[in-house]
């Protein structure tokens, strides 16, 4: 892939609904809230959109995961919610994907980006997603990727590009 001027709110837009149809492909009794936020401000982006769009993809096949697993145990009043949001700050744009599910204990929070590492069973994961996208946005776009972990089980990654 090359590098484009990329608009990332369509971009950001289109995987949502990507994922989403994907997660109800697997299971059609799964139903999500989505939440999109998209900054009107935001400008074109330099950057291979191919690779961003896995990125984005993989977050959030990890949030739809994470909300479906959480409603297996939880009370029937539990709303599972995406949230995709892109801001610009500075000469950066923030993209953040924040899901309601079951959290990511303090235990296994320094593994996560690890090659391999997963607590998925064998089919439905293969722990390369998180290591792939930290990759694509640290090397392939000088960027950064990080994960907030909320005490209620909220998940959020953040993902940091600069206009440069
Ligand atoms: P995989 O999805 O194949 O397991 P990833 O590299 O995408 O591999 O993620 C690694 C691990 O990080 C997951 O197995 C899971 O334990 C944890 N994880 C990632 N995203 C989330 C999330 N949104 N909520 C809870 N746990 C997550
Ligand atoms: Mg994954």
């Amino acid at each position: 892939g090359e590098r484009r001027p990329t608009d990332l709110n369509a971009l950001v837009d289109e995987y949502v609904k990507l994922a989403y149809h994907g997660s109800r492909a697997k299971d059609n009794e799964f139903t999500c809230k989505l939440v999109t936020v998209l900054d009107p401000k935001l400008v074109k982006f330099n950057i291979i959109p191919q690779e961003i769009g896995r990125v984005l993809l993989n977050l959030l096949n990890n949030a739809f995961y994470a909300v479906r697993e959480k409603k297996k145990n939880a009370d029937p009043s539990y709303q599972p919610t995406v949230t995709a949001s892109t801001a610009l700050i500075d000469n950066q744009v923030e993209i953040r994907v924040l899901d309601n599910g079951i959290g990511i204990p303090d235990s296994i929070k320094a593994k996560i980006f690890q090659p391999f590492f997963t607590t998925k069973p064998t089919g439905e994961g293969t722990g390369l997603g998180l290591s792939l996208s930290y990759d694509i946005i640290t090397k392939g776009h000088n960027g950064g990727l990080e994960v907030k972990t909320e005490a209620d089980g909220a998940t959020e990654f953040i993902i940091q590009l600069p206009l440069a």
